[in-house]
């Protein structure tokens, strides 16, 4: 989807004002989320593999030790379905995403956590986490630049497929 063909893209107070507003006042949720689901793929995750630890280090990852892999059937995403089909319309549709990251929790769809693209994908974005010092600290930038310049259109998620494809 392209964010410019979409009727919401246009510029206007939604896209200045409002959907800081919106991202400020859901970041302590998303934050939680966010932190608890962390918490459970470290404890459930498997450590890196070392090729994926030279990957993580190519990457730029400082602590590639505190990464932890977790397979699952469907990357969850949070919020409810209405918000998922708000979601969709911005790029996010949950059934195309392969891959979940929360700084040292990596969740990898198990059809597609074989291929290192993904994993590399994921590990930039830990770097980025780790860049901007805390889980909200990265959360809120993301998010901030995919509702304002679209999924595909935000510089960390560019830098991710730069990166991870190079
Ligand atoms: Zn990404």
């Amino acid at each position: 989807m392209k964010a410019a063909d979409d009727p919401i893209w246009k510029p206007g107070p939604w896209r200045t004002l409002l959907l800081p507003a919106v991202v400020f006042l859901a970041m302590p949720w998303v934050g939680l989320w966010a932190w608890r689901l962390e918490r459970r793929t470290i404890r459930e995750g498997r450590p890196l593999f070392s090729s994926e630890w030279a990957a993580a280090v190519r990457v730029g990852v400082r602590h590639p030790e505190k990464v932890r892999i977790l397979t699952v059937e469907e990357v969850p995403m949070p919020g409810f379905a209405w918000m998922h089909r708000i979601a969709a319309r911005w790029g996010f549709d949950r059934r195309h995403i392969g891959g979940l990251c929360l700084r040292y929790g990596i969740l990898l769809r198990r059809d597609l956590a074989a291929q290192p693209i993904i994993m590399a994908h994921e590990l930039v974005h830990t770097s980025q986490y780790e860049r901007h010092g805390s889980l909200t600290g990265f959360l809120r930038a993301y998010l901030l630049q995919c509702l304002r310049h679209g999924y595909a259109n935000s510089s960390l998620e560019r830098e991710a497929v730069e990166k991870s494809t190079r």
